[in-house]
């Protein structure tokens, strides 16, 4: 008997010449054969593991303690807070019935969040696919476009979410993706034209397949600068799809369908109030007449709102979520040893200020800049040594005073 021969397996005993590889340990050897499928054993067993945990983790978390979590990073916004936890609660469940066979299969629960700008859609999407623990993307619809034109393809959207999940396609096909400005691809008028809406109904007829669920393939780095990386198969059909849109001027809409008065410009007060309360009686034929088509709508089945913030919310932004922007100033400072802190008329003139501009949530933060940047330049460095600091009013007044909405940087 050859050498070669001598020397074999210790777990299936094939020698040397009848394996590809033989590594060789302490006191015996083992095949590359025997290697793979001990590795598939392992992936399988940690993978069943995992999936053990996700369920046993969303077993906890039942739609009122998810709203609770998410009270405390988003301010308000009851209606669309309780429509979005049951969603995503019974999301899970029908990802993690037991039962395959059975025969009831239970639909997808996407979603289709209405609200002006900044507040607080993607901020309430972001924040449940942190709890939950779940891959998470956004993604911006006006940028999209039919497959062949100039702009992304729908696929691109899965390429951002397999980054997120740091390229492990299971956890990827249990993610949650956002898509921003939703109505922007509204169909642009209700009769067909002679050039194709590559941007707007070609699209919502892109994104069917994929939210309904479906297998695609997907380039790893995006785009078409790569045609020669190896796709990767992208399984939606337990993705969760949000989307979010202004609809600005839906509320006509509303008001058309409710056979009440559309307040136009001379709006009063009242009036605009009756307005703002309209997006409660938000319905999928306001959506279609808005220009989405209605496959498309039929594949968002659960649809909310949120309302403007007024001032009161505002205020409450700026100190009591769990990572509001003055407990970020103050951290940052802090790092530097120093106590920072706000007098309360401070705080109110940086709501009186976005108020004033109109810019929603997101001006808290431009003005916050705005506001201390001279400070976070100087005292990290001043002499002597400043271990505490209140801004007074006074200050905040002078440093606002000329402030223009066009130098603010509210993005
Ligand atoms: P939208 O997606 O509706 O345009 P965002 O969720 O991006 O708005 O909100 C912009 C920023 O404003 C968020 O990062 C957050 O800091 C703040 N914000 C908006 N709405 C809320 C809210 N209801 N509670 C807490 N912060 C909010």
């Amino acid at each position: 008997m050859g050498k070669d021969q001598a020397i074999c397996c210790s777990l299936c005993g094939r020698n040397k010449k009848e394996t590809k590889v033989l590594i060789a340990g302490v006191s015996g050897h083992i095949c590359d054969a025997c290697i793979t499928q001990a590795y598939q054993i392992i992936h399988e067993t940690t993978q069943a593991e995992q999936q053990r945990q996700a369920k046993s983790s969303m077993d906890l978390l039942k739609p009122k303690t998810i709203k609770l979590k998410l009270d405390e990073y988003v301010i308000g916004q009851d209606a669309a807070k309780k429509t979005l936890c049951v969603a995503v609660y019974n999301h899970f469940k029908r990802i993690h019935n037991d039962v395959p066979t059975q025969e009831l299969e239970i639909d997808k629960s996407n979603l289709i969040l209405v609200g002006e700008t900044g507040t607080g859609k993607t901020l309430l999407a972001r924040t449940i696919a942190k709890l939950l623990n779940v891959p998470f993307c956004i993604a911006d619809a006006t940028v999209l476009t039919e497959a062949g034109y100039v702009g992304e393809d729908v696929e691109s959207i899965l390429t951002r979410l397999l980054q997120a999940a740091d390229y492990n396609v299971s956890a990827a096909e249990k993610g949650i993706v956002f898509i921003d400005e939703i109505d922007k691809i509204a169909r642009k008028s209700d009769n067909p034209s002679i050039t194709r809406d590559v941007s707007g109904e070609g699209v919502q007829q892109a994104l069917l397949k994929l939210l309904e669920g479906t297998v695609v393939n997907v380039p790893p780095q995006g785009g078409r600068k790569h045609p020669d990386a190896k796709m990767i198969q992208v399984n939606t059909k337990n993705i969760l799809f949000i989307c979010g849109g202004a609809f600005d001027g839906i509320e006509k809409k509303i008001a058309q369908r409710l056979n009440t008065r559309a307040v136009g410009y001379t709006a009063t007060n009242s009036q605009r109030i009756a307005n703002d309360h309209l997006l409660q009686y938000l319905s999928p034929q306001d959506l279609k007449s808005y220009g989405l088509i209605p496959e498309l709508i039929g594949r968002l089945p659960v649809l909310t709102y949120l309302n403007p913030l007024d001032r009161n919310a505002l205020r409450s932004i700026l100190t009591e979520p769990k990572n509001a922007l003055i407990k970020q100033y103050q951290s940052l400072f802090a790092l530097d040893g120093i106590t920072f802190e706000f007098e309360d008329a401070v705080l109110e003139l940086i709501v009186d200020k976005t108020m004033d501009f109109h810019l929603g949530a997101r001006g808290l933060r431009g003005i916050c800049e705005a506001l201390l940047n001279d400070l976070m330049f100087e005292l990290p460095e001043a002499e002597p040594r400043v271990s505490h600091y209140t801004l007074t009013y006074a200050q905040a007044a002078k440093k606002l005073q000329h402030l223009k909405l066009d130098t603010l940087n509210a993005a």
